[in-house]
């Protein structure tokens, strides 16, 4: 497709490469240049030929080969409190997505049937919009610049699926479906939710409406759709509620005599996980699309050797182990792979443990409402994480 050429040529500034390595030296470029600016610039989406005004990180936190608690340490060490209040407050986002749907996991259950229901009718003007070719040009070009390079400026995710959703009346399941696949930080979590709450779904009633003058202004002139976005945004409406589920207790073992199964979800789990395995195993599922799946392979091959599902009753026979233990994986396709892994694990008397990070423990159980709930209790949880000294005065 030539707009993807084009966009391609454009691109210079957005690699992501798989590796720690690599995301740590986005968090150190973004520590020196850019995190001072970000509460005052990280509205706007300047097209990704320009230096971005955000920090880019999230394909690395997304699949843990750095992790929020290491970003948080680090910005609040390098700057003043008063700068990174707003930063502080995105990160913590993250963790408010998956703690919500942990909590409440037919949320995903009927996101999952909403999907198949959707990909019955598949319409001319759903292969437009994911082809680029719906004629309103910052859409178009936000459609190119995904495929092109696996990501997306926050607020053109926002303006991307309000167009989809009020403007072109496409089911939101499938819009949600197509940025999963090719974002390379696509995560179960932040992504279906983020499409619910642009819908009216997540905080009920309540929409996200995209204006032309706000695109206008945020892409300082780079996009004006005055007169092709739909002027209401009438909120979807579901006939259910989603019951709030308990969080389950994770498993505190460490991986000595055992296998350490390194998933997409968690990719440095020997960070957190104490102990010696006898063997890193790494399971990958692989989405369809190119970037997003090329990160995804290249962040797991590198930590263990590649298994699928079925290969690691095998690997744990070998090893004449009875254990495996991994990272806990939050509500999506990686838990419930594990889920059937485990059962099939204990019918041959190995016991499959899913330890969670820190971070989570303190983190979820505050996300079961609005965002408002976790964001009081965010100087708590840095003090608990002990990065708390430096920002304790600063949040609210
Ligand atoms: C429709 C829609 C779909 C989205 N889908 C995804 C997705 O599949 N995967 C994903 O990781 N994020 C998703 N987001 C959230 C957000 O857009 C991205 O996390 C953010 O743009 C990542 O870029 P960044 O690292 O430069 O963020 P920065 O602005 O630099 O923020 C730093 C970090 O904070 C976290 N963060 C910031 N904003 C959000 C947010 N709104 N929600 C959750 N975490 C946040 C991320 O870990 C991010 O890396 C979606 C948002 C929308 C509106």
């Amino acid at each position: 497709m030539p707009w993807i050429a084009q966009i391609c040529d454009k691109v210079c500034t957005m690699m992501f490469e798989p590796t720690r390595e690599a995301g740590l030296a986005r968090l150190n470029a973004f520590t020196a240049d850019g995190a001072s600016d970000y509460g005052r610039l990280r509205n706007f989406d300047i097209g990704p030929k320009q230096p971005s005004t955000v920090s880019q990180l999230s394909p690395w936190i997304r699949h843990r080969l750095v992790s929020e608690q290491e970003v948080l340490a680090q910005i609040l060490n390098a700057h003043d409190p008063a700068q990174t209040v707003s930063f502080v407050q995105e990160v913590f986002w993250r963790g408010y997505f998956k703690g919500w749907l942990e909590q409440r996991p037919s949320v995903w259950e009927h996101y999952l049937i909403g999907l198949d229901r959707a990909r019955e009718n598949i319409s001319a003007d759903y292969a437009d919009a994911i082809s680029g070719r719906t004629g309103i040009a910052c859409f178009d070009h936000w459609c190119a610049e995904l495929v092109a390079t696996g990501y997306l400026h926050n607020h053109a995710r926002m303006w991307f699926a309000s167009i989809w959703i009020f403007t072109l009346r496409l089911p939101w399941e499938l819009g949600a479906d197509f940025l999963l696949t090719h974002l390379i930080d696509g995560d179960p979590a932040s992504n279906t939710l983020s499409w619910r709450w642009v819908a009216g779904l997540h905080t009920k009633g309540k929409t996200y409406p995209a204006t032309a003058e706000n695109i206008a202004r945020f892409t300082e002139g780079r996009f004006d759709p005055a007169g092709q976005l739909a002027n209401i945004a009438e909120p979807l409406v579901e006939p259910f509620d989603h019951p709030l589920v308990p969080l389950t207790a994770p498993s505190k073992r460490f991986c000595d005599d055992a296998l350490l199964l390194v998933t997409p979800e968690d990719c440095t789990p020997q960070t957190f996980i104490a102990g010696q395995p006898r063997d890193t195993l790494g399971m990958m599922i692989l989405r369809p699309a190119g970037l997003a799946a090329s990160f995804t392979k290249g962040a797991v091959e590198q930590a263990g050797r590649e298994v699928t599902p079925r290969q690691i009753i095998e690997a744990a026979l070998q090893a004449h182990v009875s254990h495996v233990v991994t990272a806990w994986a939050p509500v999506g396709p990686v838990a419930t792979i594990l889920a059937t892994a485990k059962t099939e694990l204990a019918k041959e008397g190995i016991t499959l443990h899913q330890v969670r990070r820190t971070y989570d423990d303190l983190t979820w159980p505050h996300a079961t409402a609005g965002f408002f709930k976790l964001k009081k209790k965010i100087p708590q949880i840095l003090r608990d994480l002990d990065l708390g000294s430096r920002s304790a005065t600063s949040h609210p």
